[in-house]
């Protein structure tokens, strides 16, 4: 037998972390490492955070789980805070991002189906874009390395180029039921959604009887330094997939809407066993109660513009290596020039230097921290990144 007790899908590398104490990780050996990966932009609260880590172990031995068919004081006590905070009117919690996304196509779709046009099925989505893993996810972007042997996909997806406006208004048709995107791509690059492009969609909904579903399950909760980052732009969503920071750790993730698009979603229409439970919320609610401290948002503010300012010095340093800075507050990403760099760059980092990155599409590697970084880290990252730059030797170092 060669295959490995863990299903092979990931290329998983030399890191193998026991422990993590705020934003460092420590692997097996002791090895620490300064974490800019934060989980893929999970864990917002660093590691072991004490609040969290309490609100988990106290709730953990008070009531893990329950039904979905019992009364949940924790689920409409979480729900209402980020019906507050939100466009939202209700939500729906799922265990991950990619059930958030499935919650979304299907209230796109029953939303058309009550109103009368069941034929309005399909949704308009982007080129490079990340929505999971799932089938209908899968099926929801055009990446050929995520679907490719998995056919037949979900029918009712057409694809845009992201950032263009007049390309995905040119797909709209009598079956489109609305558009699908991230405000600001992550796995696909960090580019960010360009206030024509964003507002261009918004607008289009209004004028066509359109949903617009955000996909914030990387860019939300806090991410770009506001609570989402619709804020930046001055519209608001339909439908909203939420994960990843939600729970900080904590497998979490929520499908918010408004009570005219969630119309169709009725009892019986939608369910999960675990979506939900009273450990989840607890987590939930105390991810939501540092977030909500009074100066949170604009620390993150501060930090990306810090972060920012630093790589922009970087930059002319060493411009043979870097091209520009993509992204917002502290989902920052640097394209790099020489072509398909970006993984061994990361690689480079993590190996030699102990900095934690993650590698994004369209050659970008991405610093995504968690959001209670301080001065000293970002002065220790970009030291390491800057020797980094220097000690690269290119595709070939590793
Ligand atoms: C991570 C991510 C997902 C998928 O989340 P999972 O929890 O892995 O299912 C979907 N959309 C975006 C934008 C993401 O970054």
């Amino acid at each position: 037998m060669t295959i490995t007790a863990l299903m092979p899908v990931y290329p998983r590398c030399g890191v193998r972390p026991v422990r993590g104490e705020g934003c460092y990780l420590i692997g097996e050996r002791g090895e620490r490492y300064l974490d800019m990966a934060a989980g893929i932009a999970v864990n917002a609260l660093g590691h072991g955070h004490p609040k969290l880590v309490k609100a988990i172990a106290d709730q953990a031995a008070t009531l893990m789980h329950v039904s979905n068919l019992y009364g949940s004081p924790q689920g409409e006590s979480l729900a209402q805070r980020i019906v507050d905070m939100s466009f939202a009117d209700t939500v729906f919690f799922t265990n991950s991002g990619v059930e958030a996304i499935e919650c979304a196509i299907k209230t796109a779709r029953r939303y058309h189906d009550v109103n009368g046009n069941p034929e309005r099925y399909k949704l308009i989505t982007f080129k490079n874009a990340f929505h999971g893993r799932s089938l209908g996810a899968i099926s929801a972007t055009d990446q050929p390395k995520m679907r490719d042997g998995f056919e037949p996909l979900l029918p009712g997806f057409d694809y845009a180029r992201f950032n263009d406006l007049e390309g995905a208004l040119a797909l709209i048709d009598d079956e489109t039921a609305g558009f699908m995107v991230e405000t600001v791509q992550g796995e696909g690059g960090m580019t960010a959604g360009t206030p024509e492009f964003i507002k261009g969609l918004r607008k289009a909904c209004d004028e066509h009887g359109l949903l617009l579903i955000l996909d914030e399950i990387q860019c939300g909760y806090g991410r770009t330094g506001k609570m989402w980052a619709y804020e930046h732009y001055g519209i608001e969503p339909d439908i909203m997939t939420v994960a990843k920071g939600i729970g900080a750790g904590f497998p979490l993730g929520a499908c918010l809407a408004t009570e005219e698009a969630a119309k169709g979603m009725v009892i019986g229409t939608h369910g999960s066993t675990y979506g939900g439970n009273p450990l989840a919320m607890a987590a939930g609610e105390a991810v939501l109660d540092v977030i909500q401290e009074p100066g949170f948002l604009d620390h993150v503010t501060k930090m990306g513009d810090r972060l920012r300012q630093a790589f922009e010095q970087l930059i002319p340093n060493h411009d043979h290596l870097f091209e520009e800075i993509r992204g917002r507050g502290l989902m920052l990403g640097i394209k790099m020039k020489e072509p398909a760099v970006s993984r061994d760059f990361v690689a480079h980092l993590r190996d030699n230097h102990g900095l934690l990155t993650v590698a994004a599409g369209e050659n970008v590697f991405r610093v995504l921290p968690p959001l209670i970084i301080e001065e000293s880290h970002i002065a220790e990252c970009v030291e390491r990144l800057s020797e980094g730059a220097r000690t690269f030797a290119g595709p070939s170092d590793d």
